[in-house]
């Protein structure tokens, strides 16, 4: 670029590459450089860059209808949309409720717990409890209910106080001699502990994502963990939200990555692949049961942005979809999934400084430790997932980087989650670029 940029970004000193294309599963730069986008930006592009339907559908949905207000009108692509959600949907999920992306999904699950709540004249229930070390968005709402210290710091005095409970983090907070499921139900305890001391009647809600993703580095709970947050969420009259963001729509091996742990929340939060990265769009999905509270009470939801609902954003879900059902890419998840594993523990398993390899699907996460037998994290001034997210994009390779607490609670990660296109060729390469990184900076 020639001239002073006036675009206000991210990081006000990097010298960003310009995107000028994509092509499957690479991004090209201006100079022609392909980088292979090895965790779809943050879990976005299941579908690659250059999906045909998905391209199709949005241009045919702009020629037709650009934009209609969802305060006048519904349209043919949100129906349709929201029907295919709900077919595949677990529980009693039967309402969708279209938004803009991830943040917007959790403010609207927040803000319709409390309103279910009232309108069932419940009007002391007013807490949300979270997790620590957990993100479900930058808005303020959402991030008062998201437990990651680093961004929640200089915000503080204008976040809602809410509760934060442990984390399912077996790794890390397991104790020696524990058996998985005996550290599953210790934790999910703790749920229930905090219930009781703020009072059960004053509890509205519990969030949570089935499998972490942007602060923990794809973590999925141990079995049986959300099995005993569902008998406790039931027990208190507490709603359970799953925010689903970056683990759903396919990326853990189910649609909806909840399924895998054979539990149906009451509200769920969905974004990323839902849009694919063609269009921004999340969506909040609730229970027959909260819709119903609503419809039959005061008839309204109190909340809403210009553009929930938006055409053009649906026809991109409506097209992502059909391609994630009639291509099978679910199993094709699960297969390519599976050969990511095993790459990533054949060339890194044994590597002194990884100290765990986890994920589901083509999720995966990498912790990176001073001392594996210790699980000792490097200090955080090392700076070292930046480092590795640096060395990894110059040889080609697009990894998504979280530094680690300072608490040392927490070591630096790298987060996997490809398109679900990806070949076995991209694997080896991944793997490839991902082992030339970490030669680099370790
Ligand atoms: N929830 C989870 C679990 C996420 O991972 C994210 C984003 O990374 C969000 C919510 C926020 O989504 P968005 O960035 O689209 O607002």
């Amino acid at each position: 670029m020639t001239t002073r940029s006036h675009v206000f970004p991210r990081h006000c000193h990097a010298e960003l590459p310009t995107a000028v294309g994509g092509d499957g599963c690479y991004l090209i730069d201006q100079s022609g450089k392909r980088y292979f986008d090895g965790s779809g930006g943050a879990a976005v592009s299941c579908l690659g860059h250059s999906n045909a339907r998905v391209r199709e559908a949005i241009k045919e949905q702009v020629d037709q209808l650009a934009f209609a207000h969802t305060g006048f009108f519904t349209s043919d692509p949100a129906e349709e949309l929201a029907t295919m959600l709900i077919d595949k949907a677990p529980g009693d999920l039967d309402r969708v409720y279209f938004v803009s992306g991830g943040s917007e999904a959790v403010e609207a699950a927040i803000k319709l717990a409390r309103q279910y709540h009232l309108e069932r004249g419940d009007v002391n229930r007013r807490h949300l409890i979270a997790r620590r070390q957990s993100y479900h968005g930058n808005t303020l709402g959402a991030l008062s209910a998201g437990g990651n210290e680093w961004r929640r710091r200089q915000f503080a005095p204008l976040l809602v106080e809410m509760s934060h409970i442990a984390p399912c983090y077996e790794y890390a907070e397991r104790d020696a001699g524990e058996s998985l499921a005996d550290y599953g139900q210790r934790v999910a305890q703790e749920l229930e502990a905090e219930i009781l001391r703020l009072g059960p009647d004053s509890v509205m809600a519990f969030i949570a994502e089935p499998v972490v993703g942007a602060t923990l580095g794809a973590v999925p709970a141990v079995p049986g963990y959300f099995k005993r947050v569902r008998e406790i969420c039931d027990q208190y009259g507490v709603l359970l939200i799953l925010d689903e963001v970056m683990c759903g729509m396919g990326r853990t091996g189910h649609l909806f990555a909840c399924d895998a742990d054979g539990v149906a929340p009451d509200i769920l939060c969905i974004a990323k692949g839902l849009g694919a990265g063609y269009q921004p769009i999340g969506a909040m999905l609730c229970s027959n049961t909260i819709y119903d509270t609503i419809a039959g009470g005061s008839g309204f939801f109190q909340h809403g942005h210009t553009y929930i609902g938006h055409p053009v954003a649906a026809a991109a879900g409506r097209a992502v979809v059909r391609e994630l059902l009639e291509q099978d890419l679910i199993s094709r998840v699960q297969t390519q999934g599976a050969k990511v594993e095993a790459a990533l523990r054949d060339r890194f398993g044994q590597h002194a400084h990884v100290g765990d390899i986890r994920g589901r699907g083509l999720f995966w996460g990498l912790e990176l430790v001073e001392d594996r037998s210790e699980k000792r994290p490097f200090a955080p001034e090392q700076g070292l997932a930046g480092k590795l997210k640096k060395a990894a994009f110059h040889a080609g390779l697009i990894c998504y980087p979280m530094p680690g607490t300072r608490d040392g609670r927490r070591g630096d990660h790298i987060l996997l989650a490809p398109p679900f296109i990806l070949e076995d060729s991209d694997i080896a390469f991944m793997i490839d670029c991902l082992s030339q990184a970490l030669g680099e900076v370790l």
